[in-house]
């Protein structure tokens, strides 16, 4: 057995004469305010209901293989935290791995040798523009005589992420590398929407339940930046496909916009 097996959606619609469905939480049938969860879990709303920062669903000792708290305050499920990234060298086997899968893509010129730190949330907050952030890369260019001379970046990851997420997350910020060295300068609706679609990729190319239920949250998600820039990507990664969208972007480098505009107004 895989061990994502774990992840399984309950049935919504329980056999005929299996009497209601009992709450997640304290075992007694279901009435009145309910909380349903995204694996199809129920619950009172009348309780104190927690969800796993990773797979959201609602923490039980019954259903969720328990319920962890990290140093840093975040929630977490037994079945997320039995997939945790928690030290350097799973780290780092990670990151060859999905630095591998990106180049196999075409995003060639990622440097080999980037430090992943695992963090706590306030650190990478402290850094970050968004107060929710599971991943952040930090870019210093070096100059010598007003020349730019190399960059460096440093990459930090939320510590205890589940791995398939902890892949996606890294994925996403090697993107931002790979941005940085070829010079591409998006906007941020096209440039997190690029990074998201290495997100996209990791978790396509994992069959399990975790990693669908990131996909719908992606394909769902109301967020102007991130979820509109990676709906935008992944339609024009649909039609085009990896080696011309990375042509495409490598060609307008100063902007997508730059290329519509060219579409409405071409050049005569
Ligand atoms: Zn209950
Ligand atoms: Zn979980
Ligand atoms: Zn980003």
């Amino acid at each position: 057995m895989r061990i994502l097996d774990f992840f399984k959606r309950n049935p919504s619609n329980r056999e005929a004469g299996s009497g209601p469905e009992p709450c997640c939480l304290c075992d007694h049938p279901l009435s009145g305010g309910i909380v349903l969860d995204s694996w199809g879990q129920r619950a009172h709303s009348g309780h104190t209901i927690r969800f796993c920062g990773s797979c959201d669903r609602i923490l039980s000792k019954k259903t969720s293989a328990g319920a962890y708290r990290y140093s840093d305050g975040r929630y977490v499920c037994g079945f997320c935290k039995k997939l945790a990234v928690t030290d350097g060298v799973t780290a780092n086997r990670s990151r060859r791995r999905v630095q591998e899968l990106l180049e196999g893509k075409g995003f060639s010129g990622i440097p080999k040798n980037i430090e992943v730190a695992l963090s706590h949330a306030q650190s990478l907050s402290a850094h970050s523009r968004q107060s929710n952030t599971a991943g952040l890369t930090l870019s210093h260019y070096h100059f010598n005589d007003y020349k730019r001379v190399g960059i460096s970046h440093q990459i930090g990851i939320l510590f205890g992420l589940p791995k398939v997420e902890f892949e996606a997350v890294l994925a996403h910020e090697l993107l931002h590398v790979w941005q940085h060295e070829n010079g591409v300068k998006f906007s941020p609706v096209y440039s997190e929407g690029l990074c998201e679609l290495g997100g996209y990729l990791v978790y396509s190319e994992d069959s399990s339940e975790l990693s669908r239920h990131f996909l719908d949250k992606m394909f769902k998600s109301k967020d102007p930046i991130y979820g509109n820039g990676f709906r935008i990507m992944q339609k024009k990664l649909e039609r085009s496909g990896w080696p011309a969208l990375i042509a495409e972007i490598l060609r307008n480098k100063q902007g997508l916009e730059v290329s519509v505009l060219r579409k409405i107004f071409p050049k005569k």
